[in-house]
């Protein structure tokens, strides 16, 4: 169900599905998104410090707490270390800065937004200190390759938890995802639905049809199938209902492999190599 979990290398347990919350601004319609998808049975909520939004995820998830009586232990929440404060002193302060709008006294996971070359090294020192602090419950990367993990392994005393990466049936990311295994390091789609690009595709709409689910539902599954954890953004509460009705159907591997075979590695965002 939507309060499964998988553990993370490090045993902490976080939810397989969550709600991204990239793109909404600041305001009722975000507090009522975060409320809805809790009520609902959502635990997990994805935010950024980029994405200007910290207060209103704050005040949803008090909201939600104190009107289902929902415990704040039973809540993931994630943030991100935006590129201009990457290095030590500046990442333990963005850190403090994204847990004070958020109002929360610890944060679930903290991530490097994107590995920017030269900067995440003195960046992951100071997340390793927060995790050491018990300051934060797990910690890892987003948007890394496979040689940013190789290089920031060479230097990391703790190994990232999670690598959240732009995923989705364009973009499979095989390559990436049998390195994360190997190192025990969760991976997490981002823009897991290709941001609304995929919805006509006919392949897809025809394995929906067969299961009578929706396209959402079905991209949904197969990530989960595929061991990787999805963070579907929508601010509609009938989506944030359907994006997680994904736990009472299984795909084929014949269909596994068919949605598979859709992969272009085409990206929706920017390339990790080119951006900062
Ligand atoms: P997404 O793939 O989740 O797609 C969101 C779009 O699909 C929205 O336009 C939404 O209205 C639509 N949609 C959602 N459910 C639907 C449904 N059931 N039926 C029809 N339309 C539906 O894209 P995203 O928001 O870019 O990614 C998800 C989350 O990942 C973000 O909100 C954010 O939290 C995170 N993210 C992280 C990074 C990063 O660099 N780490 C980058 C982008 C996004």
């Amino acid at each position: 169900n939507l309060q499964s979990t998988t553990t993370l290398n490090n045993g902490v347990e976080m939810p397989w599905l969550g709600l991204g919350v990239f793109q909404v601004e600041e305001g009722q319609v975000l507090v009522d998104a975060v409320k809805v998808a809790i009520k609902h049975g959502y635990r997990s909520i994805d935010t950024a410090a980029i994405y200007g939004n910290e207060a209103g995820v704050g005040q949803g998830i008090r909201e939600a707490i104190e009107e289902t009586g929902v415990p704040r232990e039973d809540l993931f929440v994630t943030s991100k270390v935006w590129n201009s404060e990457l290095g030590y002193d500046s990442t333990i302060a963005a850190y403090e800065e994204s847990v004070s709008k958020l109002g929360l006294d610890y944060l679930d996971l903290y991530l490097i937004h994107w590995p920017v070359a030269g900067k995440y090294k003195e960046a992951w020192r100071a997340l390793e200190t927060l995790y050491k602090d018990g300051r934060v419950k797990a910690i890892g990367v987003s948007n890394f390759q496979i040689h940013h993990l190789e290089d920031l392994m060479k230097v990391a005393e703790i190994k990232p938890m999670i690598n959240q990466v732009e995923s989705h049936p364009r973009l499979s990311q095989k390559e990436l995802k049998l390195f994360c295994e190997e190192y025990n390091i969760q991976v997490e789609a981002w823009a897991p639905l290709m941001q609304g690009q995929l919805f006509n595709n006919e392949a897809l709409q025809e394995i929906a049809n067969k299961y009578e689910k929706s396209v959402a539902q079905v991209i949904l599954r197969w990530h989960l199938q595929n061991g990787v954890i999805t963070i579907p953004k929508s601010t509609k509460a009938h989506r944030i209902v359907e994006n997680a009705d994904v736990f009472n159907f299984e795909l084929t591997d014949e269909d596994m492999k068919h949605i598979e075979s859709l992969n272009k590695n085409h990206r929706v965002g920017p390339d990790p190599d080119n951006f900062d």
